[in-house]
């Protein structure tokens, strides 16, 4: 009886696709988050800032005339040739013409881009980095120092306003500068951070229109985040829609506070019914990122590439996704949800739309 079950059971392997018993929808920040070097190839962003990965990736020098990288550990110090050009000029320019010490960098993206083990949502594709509000010290932080120094908050106590001795005009000055860069799409800084510069923009200019690109979100309160336009000519690099229109001062900054001002707590008249569980984010595998992903992730990494083949990982080539409606279907609920808000002429900022983290 038993050795029938193991004929039985021998020939259902043998009969099965081929890979099938191992085709595993890899969670992508697996492969992404692992991967110390670049894809050498043509640089090209591809995707979204919240989908996509990066090719042709170029590393931050570590150390610059008027920058350091921090945390290095993480190896998140890469980019689109365009974000490092960026980060280099801003530096400098902020250094010579407004008399900021430096930069401190955060995060960029990971050599090839993609999915992160840890921390943000964003930063995919190359276009993504952090910028500490902390001035760079003069001498040359040590890799251990570039670990540990803990970046300082903006924020005074309750997190509404900024804190007077630590927010600042210079402040105020180098988010400006970045904003009026070339290329740049938004740049997301913390409500409180956004209100505080909407106040201090007459003080450092006659022109408003830098505002409209720095939006509020959470969290960036120690840093602000900068997100340049997809570089032109970059077929299968998407671009995120316009910010609304206006400084997004004042009223248009109502809803933000209304969401932080803590609320006063009613006495339940019903028992409290138990919340619901939150939905879990739903896990990008490298069969629902881009295509050209795919070949960005297997660029020089032979077992991959076998793996790939046998379909032992399931990717785009040249195994195809197993359900390629499923994976469209995300990005067409995007783009509906992005048309219904214009359609309905609100141009509030939908944390759909916004994406940060
Ligand atoms: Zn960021």
């Amino acid at each position: 009886m038993f050795s029938r079950f193991l004929a039985v059971a021998f020939l259902a392997v043998l009969f099965l696709p081929a890979g099938a018993e191992a085709r595993s929808p890899k969670a992508a920040k697996q492969l992404f988050g692992h991967v110390n070097g670049p894809a050498k190839m043509k640089p090209r962003p591809i995707g979204f800032y919240t989908k996509g990965c990066l090719a042709g990736g170029k590393q931050l020098a570590k150390t610059g005339p008027a920058w350091q990288a921090m945390r290095l550990s993480r190896n998140r110090n890469w980019g689109h040739p365009v974000l490092i050009d960026f980060l280099e000029k801003l530096a400098v320019n902020a250094k010579e013409k407004d008399g900021w010490p430096g930069l401190l960098v955060g995060d960029l993206s990971q050599p090839r881009g993609g999915p992160m083990l840890t921390g943000h949502r964003s930063h995919q594709i190359g276009l993504d980095a952090d910028i500490w509000l902390t001035p760079m010290p003069k001498n040359v932080q040590s890799y251990r120092q570039r670990e540990s120094r803990s970046a300082i908050s903006m924020l005074a106590k309750g997190g509404l306003e900024v804190h007077p001795k630590k927010w600042s005009m210079a402040r105020a000055k180098l988010i400006k500068r970045a904003a009026e860069s070339r290329g740049v799409a938004r740049i997301f800084v913390h409500p409180a951070i956004k209100k505080a510069l909407c106040e201090a923009s007459d003080k450092i200019g006659t022109d408003r229109s830098w505002l409209r690109r720095v939006r509020p979100w959470w969290g960036h309160h120690y840093h602000f985040h900068v997100r340049l336009n997809c570089p032109s000519g970059m077929a299968g690099c998407k671009s995120q829609p316009a910010p609304p229109v206006g400084d997004g001062c004042a009223k248009q900054l109502d809803h933000w506070f209304a969401m932080m001002r803590p609320k006063k707590i009613k006495k339940p008249v019903k028992p409290v019914k138990k919340r619901k569980k939150r939905k879990k984010r739903r896990v990008l595998t490298l069969a629902s990122l881009p295509h050209g992903c795919t070949t960005v992730i297997s660029k020089g990494n032979k077992t991959l590439q076998k793996q790939l083949r046998a379909g032992k990982i399931v990717g785009h080539i040249p195994v195809p996704a197993r359900n390629p409606r499923r994976v469209a279907k995300p990005q067409n609920m995007l783009e509906k949800l992005i048309n219904g808000l214009k359609a309905d002429g609100k141009n509030t900022v939908t944390p759909v739309v916004e994406n940060e983290n």
